[in-house]
This record gives C-alpha cells, structure tokens and sequence, in this order.
C-alpha cells in the first residue's frame, strides 16, 4: 500500500514537521505510513473547514446530496476494496465488512435526504403581523473522532449529517483503522464531488492522539464535537469539550444484558444471543456482554450456547467461510484473556473457551458465576466473551440489567410481547429491543446511549438536532406599539 498524507483543503499534504505512523495490521505486520498530524496540522485543517464552510453552507441542498449520493454508490462499488483493508488493517471478516459497507451506504444516503427536509417551522406568536421562525441552521465547523471497531459505518456516521446540513468537518480517525475509518472515506467523497476543504483528516501517532483532540477541540472556529469510542476517552473528549462550553454528542462504550425470560423458545434465544455475543468478536459497542437468563432454563440454554460457540468457524479474516476472526491485536486478546482469568481467579465457570490467546485470535467463550469482585462484572468485555448470570423473578431481571454504569443497548427474549415490552421500558438504555439481541444499528433511529454509555444522538432527526443550532427570528412591519 502506498502511503499516506493527511488531507487538508481537498489535497494530501505531509504533517508539518514531516512526521510520519505506522498503519499496523491486526497480525502485527506494517501496511504503509501515513502522516502524523501536530497542533500545526490542526490548525490548517480548521483553517480549510473554516473556509470552506460559507460556500459549503450556501450550496444548492440538492447539490449537497448528489455528493453524498455519489459517495454512497461508489462505497458500494468499491465494496471489495472496503472488504480487503478491513481485513488487512482490523481483522474484520468478510459478514462484518460487507455490513459495514452496506450500512455505511445507508449512512450516507439517509444524511442525503436530510437536505431536503424543512430548515426550521412557523412559530405561534402573540405579535400581530408577525412571522415568528424557528430556523435550523448549520453550525460551521464539526470535529469528528472516529473509532476503528466498526470504521466504514462509524467514521460515516460522524461526517455524514454534518455534510447533509451544510457544515464542514474535521475528522480524527483511529489510530487503528487511519484508512478504513478515515482517508478511504475522504477519497470516495473527493471523487464524488466534494469541494476541497470540506472535509480534511488529520491521522495521528497513538502518543499523539491527546495533543490532537485537544488542540481541535480548543479551537475556537470548531463548534461542535462528536465522538465515538470508549468511555474512558469520551470523558475526556466531554469535559474539554465543555470547558469551551461547545455541545458534544458522546457515543462510548456498554456492557449490554440480554434477558431471557422463561417462556422464550430456547434454540431461537440461543441463535440470537450467539450472534449478539460473537458477531465482530463481541467488538461491538452494543455487543451481547451479560446474558440474563431465567434460573429454569439456564443450565440448558448455556450448553447449548457453549456448543453453538465452540462449532463457529474460527480463523483468517480473509476466508469467506469464517465467523469468528482474530481481535484488533495481539494485545487486544491479552487484554480480553486477562479479563477472563481474573473472572475464573474470582470463581467464574468456563463453559467452552478461555485459555491463553494465539496471536490475535481469542475463542469464543461462554462463562457464568462472574462475580462481582471480577473486573469481567463491570468492565466492557470487548471480545467474544459473555458472562451467563441467572433471575428468577422480572424485578431481579430488570435489577440486575441496571445494575451496570454503562446504559447502551439491552434485549429482551419472551414469547409475551407485551411483558417484554414492560420490561424494555423499565431498562435503563439508550436502545431496547423486544424480541431481539442487543447489537442493532439504522441510520435514521436515535441512536445513544446513557449514563457511562455517554450522551446525544446521531441519527434520525435527533443527528440533525446535534449537528445544527435553532434560531428565533421574527419578521414583521416596524412595530409602533411600546411602552415608553
Ligand atoms: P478509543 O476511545 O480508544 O478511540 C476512539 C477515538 O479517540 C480514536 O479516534 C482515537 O484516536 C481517539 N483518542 C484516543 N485517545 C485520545 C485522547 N486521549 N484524546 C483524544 N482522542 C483520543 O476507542 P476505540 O478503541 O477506537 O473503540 C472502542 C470503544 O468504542 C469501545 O469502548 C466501544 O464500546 C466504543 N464504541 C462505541 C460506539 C457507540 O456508538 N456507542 C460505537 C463503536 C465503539
């Protein structure tokens, strides 16, 4: 792969100081370098956004969505080119690319319909003659952090409303997928039309992914900040954020439950929460971490979990027939083996997996009897590992779900829709699903999470909320009438 520069004002352009990072494969081996940005850098790609944003902003709305509609067709065409370096660079299998691409077109094209929507509404007024306006304008310059578990998708999400409304971005992706979640998207939208400066990208060393942010976010021309990636971060990324009293849209980490009540049919729950446990080896903000099972039927539905879990094809991210591929790193799988031995240390069972990681590569694994003096009780397990706790009432269903700081996504598994439904309303998520698994994602649902899941909402009307600011203004013949 040949390398890469970062792209500021629509050209590629080395850091100031000429410095340079590895892009690192999920095997450990060096595909290329790209440039790696200082304050200097930031200050240039803000210099573009800035500047590109009045044309940007005033462009024909239709005009503005044949650039994203192109990005979306190309995204399409290339799907294959998008398949390969996410297997190359984050050890993505082929299922989980091919989502990413699909998502990642739908993405972009509910942000293109977002231009032609109404730019604000009528207001009541008790002024006689007149027009009282709520008018949605765009904010100017956006700063977007993008992480690298799910890159075509969420580096999309976090430019692409922002375009549709007329604003211009700079984006920071992960030091972990600088291609996928970053310059390949900046190339499709360049080739489809996007004026220079629109968008620019900044590619970092890790070392200096704080210096960066922070030099982005302090620049006072950014007037909003949104950011996807783990709660320690995003806390970060929300307290500077507020220091330079700028709104930010925070989507952070989970430790999502599904509940299975009693009368759920049982190899149906086993299939869902298999695929919302394993699926992108359990890297997935909403991935199944905690599985709530009613006390009757938790013997049976973990042997049968543990047998579904250890029969997936497991391997080479480049073999179409796998299904569960290798983590991000090396050192990821040592992260997610530790969590996993301090779990079975503090008298966790291990039902199938466990063990030391090869390389990248981590087994699915099924535990229960997680206690709470385990780091796995209360940390994001983020690999293919899920806890198996049991209930036996739906108070201690609910109980136990919240019991957790994080408040991503939840699921609940009943034959009764409407006790399932009950229980959804009394979970404290941003995302709840009845009848399904915890991982689920559309572009135009208010997507989010609370408490240490972070705060705001990209998608739907809710991601133009974000990415706009509403203004009070009124029209009317000269008024006559005042008091003094
Ligand atoms: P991360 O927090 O390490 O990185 C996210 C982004 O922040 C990257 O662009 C990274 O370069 C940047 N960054 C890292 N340190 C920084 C610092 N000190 N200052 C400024 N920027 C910094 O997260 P990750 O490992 O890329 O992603 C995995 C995490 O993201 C998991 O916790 C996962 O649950 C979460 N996630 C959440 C959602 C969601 O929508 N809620 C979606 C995907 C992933």
């Amino acid at each position: 792969m040949r390398p890469r520069h970062l792209i500021v004002n629509g050209t590629e352009t080395p850091a100031a100081d000429g410095r340079t990072t590895p892009v690192v494969s999920w095997t450990g081996a060096v595909l290329t370098q790209v440039a790696a940005a200082g304050p200097a850098d930031v200050t240039r790609a803000v210099d573009a956004a800035h500047a590109a944003f009045p044309a940007w902003s005033a462009l024909a709305p239709t005009q503005r969505r044949a650039v994203l509609l192109r990005a979306a067709d190309l995204l399409e065409e290339r799907a294959e080119e998008a398949v390969r370096l996410m297997a190359a660079e984050t050890g993505g299998v082929r299922g989980w690319a091919l989502f990413n691409v699909d998502l990642g077109a739908r993405v972009l094209r509910d942000a293109a319909a977002v231009t032609t929507q109404p730019a604000g509404e009528v207001l009541s007024t008790d002024a006689p003659g007149t027009l009282s306006l709520a008018l949605r304008e765009p904010v100017g310059v956006v700063a977007a952090f993008a992480p690298w578990n799910a890159p075509l998708i969420l580096g999309l999400r976090s430019l692409a409303v922002p375009l549709a409304v007329g604003d211009t971005v700079v984006l920071k992706p992960s030091e972990d997928a600088a291609l996928t979640s970053g310059l390949f998207l900046a190339d499709l939208l360049h080739e489809a039309g996007l004026p220079p400066g629109v968008l620019n990208v900044l590619t970092n060393a890790r070392e200096d992914a704080e210096l960066v942010g922070s030099a982005l976010i302090a620049d006072p021309r950014v007037r909003v900040v949104n950011f996807t990636g783990s709660t320690k971060v995003g806390r970060a990324i929300g307290v500077q954020a507020a220091q330079h009293l700028k709104p930010a849209v925070l989507e952070l980490g989970g430790k999502n439950a599904v509940l299975v009540l009693a009368d759920a049919d049982l190899d149906k729950a086993v299939a869902a929460v298999n695929f919302g446990v394993f699926n992108n080896s359990g890297q997935i903000c909403m991935s199944t971490d905690r599985v709530l099972v009613h006390e009757s039927i938790a013997e049976e539905l973990t042997a049968k979990l543990a047998a579904r879990a250890k029969s997936l094809p497991h391997g080479d991210p480049a073999d179409p027939g796998t299904a569960l591929g290798p983590l991000l790193n090396p050192a990821a799988a040592t992260r997610v083996a530790g969590l996993v031995a301090d779990a079975v240390a503090h008298g966790a069972t291990v039902h199938t997996g466990g063990g030391e990681p090869d390389g990248a590569h981590y087994p699915a694994t099924v535990l229960s009897g997680v206690t709470p003096r385990a780091r796995l009780h209360t940390e994001e397990a983020f690999g293919p590992v899920c806890s198996v706790l049991t209930f036996s009432t739906d108070d201690e269903a609910v109980a136990l779900a919240n019991s957790s700081d994080y408040g991503l996504s939840t699921g609940v598994l009943t034959a009764d829709g409407v006790r399932g439904l009950a229980i959804a309303r009394r979970l404290r998520t941003g995302i709840a699903h009845v009848g399904d698994q915890s991982v689920n994602d559309e572009p135009q649902v208010p997507f989010g999470g609370v408490g240490s899941s972070g705060y705001g909402r990209f998608g739907g009307r809710w991601g133009v909320d974000a990415f706009t600011t509403t203004r009070w203004v009124t029209v009317a013949a000269q008024h006559t009438n005042y008091p003094f």
